[in-house]
């Protein structure tokens, strides 16, 4: 057994839309991120950290354009990854999020995303951690133009 931890990190940019898709959930505002998939920055953050416990690259290799659905949900991203992981007799310890987002505010929806995290992962919502941070103003997140996210994660592998 052994503990790995792996490390991700997203960015899209923000454009007129229906929702900003974040962990699972669509946040409801007139901005959407812009993307091939649902454009969800947490997920895909969470599927490079996952990859990167697992030893194995990035989500550029594992979904290139040319194997997402326009539009499509990035849970699936999520749950092909996870398998991976239990393929090797994986567990999560833990997963730690941050959401970088100027608008809208996120903090009636932290604890929401946490739980529906939690539920893609299959874990207790005791194990997931949601932050969310603005940019001061600063930057193209700040000026509303971004959304990013960073993820943090612990797996406990059987054959690591
Ligand atoms: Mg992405």
């Amino acid at each position: 057994m052994a503990l790995r931890i792996g490390w991700g990190t997203d960015i899209h940019c923000l454009a007129d839309g229906e929702g900003i898709r974040l962990g699972g959930l669509t946040i409801p505002c007139p901005r959407a991120s812009v993307a091939v998939s649902d454009g969800d920055v947490l997920l895909h953050a969470l599927v490079d950290a996952l990859l990167g416990a697992l030893g194995l690259g990035d989500i550029g290799d594992h979904y290139p354009e040319s194997r997402v659905a326009p539009g499509e949900d990035s849970s699936r991203f999520v749950r092909e990854t996870m398998a991976l992981c239990a393929a090797r007799g994986g567990v999560v310890v833990n997963v730690d999020c941050i959401i970088n987002l100027e608008r809208p505010r996120l903090g009636e929806w932290k604890g929401k995303i946490r739980d529906n995290l939690a539920a893609i992962l299959e874990l207790d919502s005791g194990c997931v951690n949601v932050k969310a941070k603005t940019a001061e103003g600063l930057g193209a997140i700040g000026a509303g133009e971004a959304v990013a996210a960073q993820v943090a994660v612990m797996l406990l592998l059987a054959d690591g």
